[in-house]
C-alpha cells in the first residue's frame, strides 16, 4: 500500500457513508448543512460519481420546480395560453401540409 492509498483509505473511514451523503444532500441545497459535515460532503462527491450524479439531478429538479413556481406566479395564464397557441400553429401546418 503506497502513501496515495493509505491516505484515501484514512480518508475514506471519516468520509460520511453514500447514503449520508444523499440525506446531506437536500440540506446542502437549503444551505443549512453545517461547516463540519459540508467537508465531508464535498470530499465524498469528489471521490464518489454516483453521489455527484445523484446530487446534480437533485439540483436540476429543484431548479426546474422553482423556475416552473416562478412562471406560475409571474402569469398564470401564460404557460398554458402560449401552448395551445402553438398547438393550434402546429396543427394548421400538418392540416396544410396533409392537403
Ligand atoms: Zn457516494
Amino acid at each position: 500500500m503506497n502513501v496515495k492509498e493509505m491516505a484515501l483509505g484514512w480518508l475514506a473511514n471519516r468520509l460520511p457513508t453514500c447514503k449520508e451523503v444523499t440525506k446531506m444532500a437536500s440540506y446542502s441545497m437549503e444551505g443549512k448543512l453545517p461547516l463540519r459535515q459540508r467537508f465531508g460532503f464535498r470530499m465524498h462527491l469528489l471521490i464518489c460519481g454516483l453521489c455527484l450524479r445523484y446530487v446534480k439531478q437533485l439540483q436540476l429538479m429543484r431548479d426546474v420546480a422553482q423556475q416552473h413556481t416562478a412562471k406560475l406566479t409571474e402569469d398564470p395564464a401564460a404557460p398554458a395560453s402560449t401552448l395551445s397557441q402553438r398547438a393550434r400553429e402546429r396543427m394548421k401546418q400538418t392540416l396544410h401540409a396533409s392537403s
